[in-house]
């Protein structure tokens, strides 16, 4: 028997009807090239390698590998990376023309680093269904004006379309978490609606805006932000960073790289 191990944030999923409901939103057929992260003991993973007959699973423990591969052997065709999903080149997973379908009951202690490290390898993932943090999940589908609003938002909205599905309750789980929890569907944009011209420059820019939440962009940006840029594009700096959309933080970073 496995005990779960707090460490690696092992929530184990047991309502049968939370299940069923993950697996009919990520809806797994056999063309699919599909990829779980933290499998843990196959909550997931059974019922969808049932239906896609071949799976990639990413997990840290390796107490869980044993049992995974026993209870793989008569379902389908189960590649198991033993490791640390933030460590995973996604790249090196793909192996023909098809994007990747990622999913998984999330680790919560690594989700937000997880997510920009899975941002990063956007290009080649057509969609990512997760268990989150409620107030994780959330956040990452604010929308402007609001509190959840902020630079996980406007980092995950640049690159996805982000919408939740529905919430969990932690009596679904073994040991419940502390937190209630909701799935998040994340689809990566086919064409960016607006292309920074300098990434890195955005992504700062953000940064340092949601750095000092309740400073007006004037004060937070003051060093970075010529003036010349607020006249051109007509914005209001007395307004503070979560009163931006995406479009108008890309606008402000392009912005700064045409001046002299
Ligand atoms: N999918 C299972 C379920 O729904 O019952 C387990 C979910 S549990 C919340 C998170 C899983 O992620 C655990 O199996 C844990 O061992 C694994 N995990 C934790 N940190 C990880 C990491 N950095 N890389 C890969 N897997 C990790």
């Amino acid at each position: 028997m496995h005990i779960p191990r707090k460490r690696f944030g092992q929530h184990f999923l047991e309502d049968q009807s939370i299940i069923q409901r993950i697996i009919a939103a990520i809806a797994p057929t056999t063309h699919d090239h599909l990829v779980e992260i933290g499998p843990g003991q196959g909550a997931l993973t059974f019922p969808i390698l049932r239906a896609a007959k071949a799976l990639d699973v990413i997990e840290l423990d390796r107490d869980l590998i044993p049992i995974l591969e026993k209870k793989a052997q008569d379902i389908g065709r189960l590649h198991i990376y033993s490791g640390d999903v933030l460590d995973v080149n996604f790249n090196e997973l793909k192996k023909d023309e098809r994007l990747l379908r990622v999913f998984g009951n999330l680790p919560y202690n690594i989700s937000t680093p997880l997510i920009f490290h899975l941002l990063s390898f956007n290009n080649i993932i057509s969609d990512m269904t997760f268990m989150l943090q409620k107030e994780v999940a959330y956040r990452l589908a604010a929308e402007p004006d609001s509190h959840d609003y902020g630079r996980l938002s406007i980092m995950a909205q640049y690159h996805c379309a982000a919408s939740i599905l529905f919430l969990v309750p932690k009596e679904a789980f073994n040991p419940p978490p502390q937190v209630e929890s909701a799935i998040i569907k994340l689809t990566p944009h086919a064409k960016l609606p607006y292309v920074a011209k300098d990434y890195a420059h955005f992504a700062a820019l953000v940064k340092l805006a949601f750095g000092q939440r309740r400073k007006t962009l004037r004060n937070s940006l003051r060093n970075v932000v010529p003036v010349a840029v607020w006249e051109a594009l007509a914005l209001n700096t007395n307004l503070r960073p979560e009163n931006l959309s995406v479009r108008n933080f890309v606008e402000i970073s392009n912005a700064c790289q045409s001046m002299p």
